[in-house]
């Protein structure tokens, strides 16, 4: 049996890039601790908040929204709601995860649409009409990295400061991505050990993004980190360009 590196309990998960052996309590206050940073930097939360989370039925968001609704469960301040855009798949597992999490939730339709910018799209207008000040979705450092990639292979500087920034110009609410610094395979341990999750495969990668996946899924196992220093050469590039996010020190390659 493997150890905790932190305790004597049994290790549930060895972090490559960390070195470390976590048992489920250290794994649960590591992955807290990174949302809790990313959440740091939104400079968001000081005061009351409507939140509304994307949730999908799949492992991120229910992650997410496990996490923000147990870490601000003292703040009487800030409420959750839980937005469900109906894609036809998942609507079922979103709904269950809202009522047991005791959020309320909105159904929004894509009417047939399909498309990441459309659904980006419906989800802000959505969570404005029910009265949020802020998005959070559950993207996951896997999401980040594989973005950050695709857009300097394409060269797309506008696009990759905007991924950084978590928000998009026209944006009239703060888009925010708490789990950007977790990685895949974390939330899916953290989802699966919470009772949050129980599918072991998702859809749908396809094209160019699926190639850009499987070539970062290949540079982590040879060399872990990788794709902690994709996210920290856009924090670089954002440091440069807009200067420290409330004193915030660029991410190390452990992801601390
Ligand atoms: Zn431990």
């Amino acid at each position: 049996m493997t150890l905790c590196d932190k305790c004597s309990s049994k290790a549930i998960i060895y972090q490559r890039y960390s070195g470390m052996h976590l048992c489920q309590a250290h794994f649960d206050e590591d992955v807290h601790r990174k949302i809790r940073e990313s959440l740091r930097r939104t400079q968001l939360f000081g005061r009351g908040e409507r939140v509304a989370v994307g949730l999908s039925g799949g492992k991120d968001s229910a992650t997410l929204l496990y996490v923000l609704k147990n870490m601000f469960s003292r703040r009487r301040d800030i409420d959750f709601v839980a937005i469900i855009i109906d894609e036809g798949q998942g609507v079922a597992q979103a709904r269950l995860i809202s009522q047991m999490l005791k959020v309320p939730s909105v159904i929004s339709s894509m009417h047939g649409a399909t498309g990441t910018r459309v659904k980006a799209d419906l989800l802000i207008k959505t969570a404005q009409e029910n009265g949020a000040d802020v998005l959070a979705t559950g993207h996951n450092l896997d999401d980040e990295a594989q973005e950050v990639f695709l857009k300097f292979l394409q060269g797309d500087v506008e696009g990759l400061l905007q991924t950084s920034a978590g928000r998009r110009d026209k944006d009239p609410i703060p888009w925010i991505k708490p789990l950007r610094r977790v990685p895949e395979k974390e939330t899916r341990l953290y989802a699966i050990t919470h009772g949050l999750y129980h599918h072991r495969s998702e859809c749908c990668t396809l094209g160019w993004k699926l190639e850009v996946k499987r070539h970062l899924n290949g540079f982590e196992s040879r060399h872990p980190g990788t794709k902690y220093s994709l996210l920290r050469s856009l924090e670089r590039i954002l440091l440069l360009k807009e200067g420290p996010i409330n004193g915030a020190k660029p991410l190390s390659a452990n992801g601390k």
